[in-house]
């Protein structure tokens, strides 16, 4: 069993006569490789470079969440996710241990400011931070002041609809997703 990831990259799957045999991959010093095996299992993720051989191409980027971490919070009720359905689009704050709560702010693609510049905590400060409850407030501010804090990763809308292609199999982000904010466990 081969298993790629930090130090060996896949850059494309092996396909022959319609069945994937395995892939070509690269090492840390760029030497360009090649493992053979009878199931390839496709799990890159979701920026995958590889669904694109094993289904349905087509991702729509509708918004982006930005996500970063309040410290010094009690958030009204602990054991439940809090989310304010805020215009233009909603704000998610649930607790990730016992000091610490995420904030994911749903930013619509058309609009994502960008984090290096201060763009972003401006954007934050001015548009969503007057909507977020009272007690989350001056963490909600310090958290987005804190440098690298912030993160911004895109929702994805996919279809799952796989081209059944044999020796391989698809799992994870890299074959579906759905908005962040309906996450479970
Ligand atoms: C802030 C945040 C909160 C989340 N909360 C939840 C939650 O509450 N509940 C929930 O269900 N989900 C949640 N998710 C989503 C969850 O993390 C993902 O669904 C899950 O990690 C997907 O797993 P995966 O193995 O498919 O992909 P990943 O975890 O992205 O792993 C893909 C791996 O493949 C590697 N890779 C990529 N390309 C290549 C390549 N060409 N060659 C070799 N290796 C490669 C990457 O380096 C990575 O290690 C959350 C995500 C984020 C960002």
């Amino acid at each position: 069993m081969y298993a790629f990831g930090r130090n060996r990259t896949v850059t494309s799957l092996i396909e022959e006569n319609g069945t994937v045999n395995g892939v070509h991959y690269k090492d840390t010093s760029g030497r360009r490789l090649t493992a053979y095996a009878p199931l390839t299992v496709v799990c890159d993720g979701c920026f995958s470079n590889l669904r694109r051989s094993l289904c349905n191409p087509k991702v729509d980027v509708p918004s982006h969440f930005v996500g970063f971490v309040l410290t010094n919070c009690k958030p009204r009720n602990e054991n439940y996710v809090t989310i304010i359905l805020g215009e233009p689009s909603p704000v998610v704050f649930y607790r990730i241990s016992s000091t610490k709560v995420r904030c994911l702010v749903d930013v619509p693609s058309q609009h994502v400011p960008s984090v290096s510049d201060g763009k972003m905590a401006q954007y934050l400060r001015t548009q969503v931070a007057p909507k977020v409850l009272p007690e989350l407030q001056n963490s909600f501010i310090s958290a987005i002041e804190k440098k690298d804090n912030i993160r911004v990763m895109p929702n994805r809308i996919m279809a799952a609809a796989p081209h059944p292609t044999p020796g391989a199999f698809m799992i994870g982000d890299a074959f579906n997703m759905r908005h962040a904010i309906t996450g479970g466990e």
